[in-house]
């Protein structure tokens, strides 16, 4: 057995909400291992308890039992500070609804995580701007987001989450209100975040077709893991593929 711990470790997870008759378990006793630089896709039927245990995860929620170790830190016997703070410094997340402010420009949503930081005003300027080229919105950094399609606000949303250079990020539903062309287009910046900069991605999704961009696949069921599948070929790394296949080809046409 290697004595190295994964990214990311659940043992025995639970979850009780309520009490008594009316108690109802969300989580019953998962466990999971997730290395750092792994692309997961979370999957399963409405109310299985994907939510809860991304939650618990990102450090937004605590277990009713178990260990939830990151970096080999025991999370569950964290304060709120102390976990506010994991939170601030590891992760980023991206939701479904994009959760922008509506009556700030993009540039200063994506500033947001680092005015909490408290860095200086030119600090978040210059990384806030990195980051919106990152996601390929350079120019748009003074639109706010009802004049941005519903894609361009979920690539200020994955902006705003990767500007504190986070080592894991997490998704729940990012491609849920966008129609399939601009659901790619989201899932392709995933990949590429995940392939060229090595942040993990643990991301739900009830869409096949979106959870065929990650490299594994936990589909939950009543509360606990049914299946983990390894995904060999991503649809993002078939697409790498088939670039440089393409090059040669094309250089020929060009000449
Ligand atoms: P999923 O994300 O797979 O749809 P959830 O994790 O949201 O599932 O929910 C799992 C179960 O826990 C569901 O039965 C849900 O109704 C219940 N649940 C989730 N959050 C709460 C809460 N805050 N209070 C009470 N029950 C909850």
């Amino acid at each position: 057995m290697s004595d190295t711990l994964p990214l990311i470790r659940l043992r025995g997870i639970s979850k009780v909400y309520g009490e008594g008759a009316t108690a109802l378990w969300a989580l019953k006793g998962v466990n999971l291992d997730i290395e750092a630089g792994d692309f997961v896709a979370i999957m399963g039927p409405s109310g299985s308890g994907k939510s809860t245990a991304m939650n618990i995860m990102g450090g937004l929620d605590t277990p009713t039992a178990g260990q939830f170790l990151f970096q080999g830190v025991h999370v569950e016997s964290l304060t709120r500070d102390q976990r506010a703070r994991l939170r601030r410094r590891f992760f980023g997340f991206v939701f479904q609804g994009f959760n922008l402010l509506a009556r700030t420009s993009a540039q200063e949503n994506v500033e947001l995580p680092l005015l909490y930081r408290g860095e200086s005003a030119s600090a978040r300027r210059t990384a806030a701007a990195r980051a919106l080229d990152a996601v390929g919105l350079k120019g748009w950094e003074h639109h706010k987001p009802s004049q941005l399609s519903g894609g361009q606000q979920q690539r200020v949303a994955i902006a705003r989450a990767m500007v504190s250079e986070p080592a894991v990020l997490l998704a729940d539903e990012p491609t849920g209100n966008l129609d399939t062309h601009r659901s790619r287009e989201i899932m392709e910046l995933l990949w590429r975040l995940n392939a060229d900069k090595g942040i993990t991605i643990l991301m739900v999704t009830h869409e096949p077709d979106m959870a065929a961009y990650a490299r594994r696949m936990v589909r939950f069921v009543d509360g606990m893991v049914d299946s983990d599948t390894r995904n060999e070929h991503p649809v993002g790394l078939q697409e790498a593929e088939a670039d440089t296949a393409a090059a040669p080809t094309l250089a020929v046409q060009v000449r």
